[in-house]
């Protein structure tokens, strides 16, 4: 099979845009009023997956990191384009590939307009597109002293999977099958990015852990944070027991959660609650903005120190 074949069988579905895949580009229409919000993530096999993963899971995952940035901005998301490199065409493995990724884009209502398919080391780019009334974005630096930090559903299931594929924790099957879905499956918050416009004052999502990502939101917005590791939705550990100090480098930095740490004045607590409940989906208060630069985490009134934040890709 050649990669022209393979391009209009796996990846070519009918699409809204003005000229989706075929031509040199693709062409779109952007709404009235509104600007694009564009952001590029890159999967690299054996660095941010294993590459003997279910190609599904592969594919998912390369889109539904995509649209967790547009979450992370409020935008709604709208068209992506997919560039892969693989050391061969196996027509099953890009088969499942591709219905993983048309599975997440579908769930997000993304349409996949473009990209490009080379032999090499196998690796995955998304670049994804979506729109935003102008002006209304979430954005990192807009933390204001006093807002509550808020977190959607719960951290650290996808760092247990990985600790516990990497032998340094040992689950029960149950747990990890659990575990292995929030690694493998994320729900990219992009309902909630979108009701968090006219709420938050802002937002990221968490990739890299907790603590990293909420670093960079800080540090744009000049603002500190105190958080109340108490109250972090920490992983449902069925019967497992996991040491105390394992349970916080998993939640505080563990990677791979995409679930939307945002900020939002103390007004909006009860606006919030009925959103967690109109979407089905906790959200929780876990700190305060400070004026203080720095993140300090407390378990009651004793403070945790973190010293490893998250992924560094050039140690
Ligand atoms: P060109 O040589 O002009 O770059 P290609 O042969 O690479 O064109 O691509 C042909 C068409 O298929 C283009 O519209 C391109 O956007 C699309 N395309 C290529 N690879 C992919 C892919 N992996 N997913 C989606 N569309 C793709
Ligand atoms: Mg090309």
């Amino acid at each position: 099979m050649q990669e022209f074949e393979a391009i209009q069988q796996f990846f070519k579905r009918p699409t809204t845009a003005d000229l989706g895949i075929g031509d040199d580009a693709a062409l779109v229409q952007v709404s009235a009023g509104h600007q694009l919000a564009i952001s590029t993530d890159m999967s690299v096999a054996d660095t941010h997956f294993f590459a003997e993963l279910d190609a599904q899971d592969i594919g998912w995952k390369a889109m539904a990191v995509n649209v967790s940035d547009m979450a992370a901005m409020g935008a709604l998301p709208k068209w992506a384009t997919l560039a892969i490199a693989m050391p061969q065409l196996d027509p099953n493995w890009v088969q499942r590939f591709a219905d993983g990724v048309f599975a997440c884009a579908a769930q997000a209502g993304v349409q996949l307009i473009g990209g490009d398919t080379t032999r090499g080391p196998l690796n995955i780019a998304v670049t994804i597109m979506g729109e935003l009334p102008i002006g209304q974005a979430l954005r990192r630096d807009g933390a204001k002293v006093g807002d509550d930090i808020w977190l959607s559903g719960r951290l650290g299931q996808a760092a247990l999977w990985l600790m516990d594929r990497q032998g340094v924790i040992a689950l029960d099957a149950q747990a990890r099958t659990y575990y292995a879905r929030a690694m493998h499956r994320p729900q990219a918050r992009w309902q909630l990015g979108l009701a968090l416009r006219q709420i938050a004052n802002s937002a990221l999502d968490i990739s890299d852990g907790l603590l990293a990502d909420l670093t960079h939101l800080l540090e744009a917005s000049n603002v500190g944070a105190v958080l109340d590791w108490r109250a972090i939705p920490k992983p449902n550990l069925h019967k497992n027991e996991i040491a105390e100090d394992t349970l916080q480098q998993a939640v505080l930095s563990g990677g791979d959660d995409y679930e939307l740490c945002f900020t939002a004045p103390a007004t909006q607590r009860a606006r919030l609650s009925v959103l967690a409940a109109q979407l089905a989906l906790p959200l929780t208060r876990i700190g305060q903005i400070t004026a203080e630069m720095g993140l300090l985490v407390y378990d009651g009134n004793t403070r945790i120190h973190r010293p490893q934040k998250g992924y560094v890709h050039f140690a």
